[in-house]
């Protein structure tokens, strides 16, 4: 684990002094955040807890990247270090690095760092060796500097404001809009990030980038309704031959050969395409070509929404791995709440079920720890009537229940009957009838509570 320094310094504005951590090493194969939080120049800074002003503290920084054999150390100007001082400096900063690694992982870049003159000098060389150019980077700031006019103006001259600036929006400037509020959110200035969010959204709703977006969207959504509305029509009997001639139907229509690949993947398995190489066969000489391009195009839009599981699968990886070596987890799951959807808890769970069978109790312990974390901070996520009614399907007994619902019922008032009936749609598949043996008493219970 990087080793953290603790100092005290002057705010630049109030004068009083401020505790600050120094980070001397920032290594993104032991710490991801700290790159995160270096790209956006937040390491070594520190907010002043008495008047809110932002600063930083200058100290030595080594930047250690094995994968990329890249170190780059910078050491500021500003502390007017002889070149003495400089090179014990990076010297120690350097042991912290070696001593850190695996016996023979010992390679030459790691006898000469290259030197960052400032921090932005630094940052862009990172920026650089994850392949990103000169021109991109200044296409950010660009970017992040109209993120900032968005946030300084008045509201009610955004609309002006989103005009004026129309033909730059775009995805990604959208797309730099989101890593900031994320990257608020991880500051815990969760007031921010939200007014941040919603200026996205009247700048979605106001700019051509946006509405054009909107309808595209809609016009998706359209598609997939109609498809899907045609898949249920098929019935549950359906057989695959069903469904190589609905595919057949929407022949040459990407958009909806993806909603209908998106809909029911498991149809276009090894099988389906078998048979469907059979019936090309036996179709009339002049329809073969056609057909096989539609066989084709199903077989790329089933890798497509493949990869895309994998993808999202990937994404669920990095972020436990972050969670597990965060000192506060709660942060980080807070943070990333909206990521924490069904494939991070099959990862999750695969993951205690996997050092469980190990054996391995401290891992297996630590990610129960993280579960129950997570458990708690989607429940805190949940509007208050569904975190009432998960109490009442987990209280010890049905007195228990009656209790609650009488002392409790009335501050919900009627939306209680509302989740009541939102839950029971989503237990009614599930059928475990202790469950809906209790969810009936609530229903009962709250009913009459609020006669
Ligand atoms: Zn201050």
């Amino acid at each position: 684990m990087p080793k953290t320094m603790q100092t005290t310094i002057q705010c630049v504005n109030c004068r009083q002094p401020i505790r600050a951590t120094i980070q001397s090493v920032v290594d993104p194969a032991q710490n991801p955040q700290a790159k995160i939080a270096l790209l956006g120049g937040n390491i070594n800074m520190v907010q002043c807890p008495n008047c809110g002003t932002p600063n930083s503290v200058l100290a030595p920084l080594l930047y250690h990247d094995a994968s990329k054999e890249l170190l780059i150390s910078y050491v500021p100007m500003e502390l007017g270090l002889p070149k003495d001082a400089q090179e014990r400096a990076i010297g120690e900063m350097m042991r912290e690095v070696t001593s850190g690694l695996a016996q023979g992982a010992f390679k030459a870049y790691l006898l000469q760092p290259r030197q960052a003159l400032t921090m932005q000098g630094l940052i862009d060389q990172v920026l650089q060796a994850d392949g990103v150019t000169p021109e991109m980077m200044k296409e950010q700031r660009d970017r992040v500097k109209l993120v900032e006019t968005f946030m300084q103006s008045p509201p009610d001259l955004l609309p002006q404001l989103v005009q004026q600036n129309d033909a730059k929006i775009d995805a990604q400037f959208i797309q730099t809009m989101t890593l900031v509020i994320q990257q608020l959110l991880g500051e815990g200035r969760e007031e921010v990030a939200e007014q941040v969010a919603y200026i996205q959204n009247q700048i979605v709703e106001l700019s051509s980038f946006g509405k054009q977006l909107m309808e595209q969207n809609q016009a998706q959504e359209a598609v997939i309704a109609e498809v899907a509305d045609a898949v249920n029509a098929l019935g549950p009997e359906a057989q695959r031959s069903d469904f190589l001639q609905l595919a057949i139907t929407y022949m040459g229509d990407e958009h909806r050969l993806q909603a209908l690949v998106g809909l029911v993947r498991p149809v276009f398995d090894y099988g389906f395409f078998e048979e469907m190489t059979a019936y090309i066969g036996k179709a009339p000489a002049g329809d073969r070509a056609q057909l096989e391009g539609l066989r084709d195009m199903l077989a790329q839009l089933t890798a497509m929404v493949d990869q895309q599981a994998q993808a999202a699968l990937q994404e669920a990886v990095g972020l436990l791995r972050v969670i597990i070596s965060s000192p506060n987890p709660d942060e980080v799951i807070q943070a990333n709440l909206p990521m924490i959807d069904q494939t991070f808890l099959q990862v999750l769970s695969a993951n205690i079920q996997e050092v469980t069978k190990r054996g391995d109790l401290n891992a297996s312990a630590k990610l129960k720890d993280i579960y129950n974390r997570i458990v708690s901070a989607l429940q805190a996520s949940m509007p208050p009537e569904l975190q009432f009614i998960n109490q009442l399907l987990n209280a010890p007994n049905d007195d228990e229940v009656r209790t609650m619902i009488a002392q409790h019922a009335g501050e919900f008032g009627p939306p209680l009957l509302g989740a009541i009936d939102a839950v029971e749609q989503q237990l009614a598949g599930q059928g475990d009838p202790a469950v809906m043996q209790r969810f009936e008493l609530v229903r009962r219970e709250a009913t009459q509570a609020l006669a």
